[in-house]
């Protein structure tokens, strides 16, 4: 059964300066480095590779980077019959990262902020799972969520980048899944890391995921709270575990993985993609995952 992304799709652009430019300042740089991402197209390559049949509904424009944005999910064999190409540029994130490791992103959302509900298919014949995150217009996401739910099929809501969460798009939501800063962004109930997460189920999820970094991840779930240790890895570049994790997360649970499978594979995923640098060129095959696990 296929994973159903809908999300966003960019063309990443990354200059290494010595420095982060101050307002008004002009630093120069090394050479530009452009590669895929874009947090939808992210997940949906995670998920690819993860053995899941996988299609994703976004929006590209006509432009040189739209080739950049769509190579990562060509080579993962994402089906993308519902990628539409909008009057509008590809969706651009400009990143600037300096010596000490510190970078200064601006996305230029493009395309993706073109997408409307009229966009979306009616029907979701096929589809085991939906995965969202909040990088599009926001009426587009609950819209994707409310037809997913009414035709019973699970949402997974990843909440990053930090923005606002509408109650009525949380109340769609099957598996949230956050870290520790797009927690805290929820205003939960104080106390432990457990008490926050477990308030956030009274607002409609049935699951709760807050991912850990090294620290793992902690789950919790009407039946109580399970905290998983990470892999450890010798970390290099964290950029795009927690898309790593989300796609796999998903993908196991369209393979008919229980939770606690599903959850210690996404873990796995989301450590080996720190191994190497980029995003999606980082991302691990199911292969690598099941010698972990075996
Ligand atoms: P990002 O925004 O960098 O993509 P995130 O903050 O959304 O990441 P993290 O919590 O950093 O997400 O990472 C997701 C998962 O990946 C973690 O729950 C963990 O299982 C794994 N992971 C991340 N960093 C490490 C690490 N240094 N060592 C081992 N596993 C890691």
């Amino acid at each position: 059964m296929t994973v159903l992304v809908v999300g966003s799709v960019n063309a990443d652009l990354t200059v290494r300066t010595a420095r982060i430019p101050a307002p008004g300042e002009t630093v120069l740089g090394g050479d530009a480095v452009t590669s895929p991402g874009g947090k939808g197209a992210n997940q949906a390559v995670a998920a690819a590779l993860a053995g899941a049949p996988v299609a994703l509904i976004g929006a590209v424009g006509q432009d040189t980077f739209r080739d950049v944005a769509l190579r990562g999910l060509q080579g993962a064999g994402v089906n993308l019959g519902g990628l539409l190409t909008l009057d509008a540029p590809t969706g651009l994130a400009l990143i600037t990262v300096s010596a000490q490791g510190e970078n200064a992103i601006t996305v230029a959302s493009g395309a993706n902020a073109h997408l409307t509900p009229a966009h979306l298919p009616e029907d979701l014949g096929g589809v085991s799972h939906l995965l969202l995150q909040q990088e599009l217009p926001p009426e587009v996401t609950l819209h994707a969520a409310r037809q997913a739910r009414a035709a019973g099929v699970p949402v997974l809501l990843n909440a990053a980048p930090t923005r606002d969460l509408p109650a009525d798009l949380l109340g769609q939501v099957t598996h949230l899944i956050v870290n520790e800063h797009e927690l805290t962004a929820l205003r939960p109930d104080g106390g432990t890391l457990e008490r926050q997460a477990a308030s956030i189920l009274a607002r409609g999820p049935q699951a709760v995921t807050v991912t850990l970094g090294a620290q793992g991840s902690l789950t919790v779930t009407a039946q109580g709270s399970h905290r998983l240790a990470a892999h450890p890895v010798q970390a290099t570049d964290t950029t795009g575990a927690g898309d790593t994790f989300c796609g796999v997360l998903a993908a196991r649970l369209a393979a008919g993985d229980p939770l606690p499978a599903a959850l210690r594979a996404a873990g796995i995923a989301g450590a080996l993609a720190c191994t190497r640098p980029g995003a999606q060129d980082a991302m691990p095959r199911w292969a690598e995952v099941q010698a972990v696990l075996a």
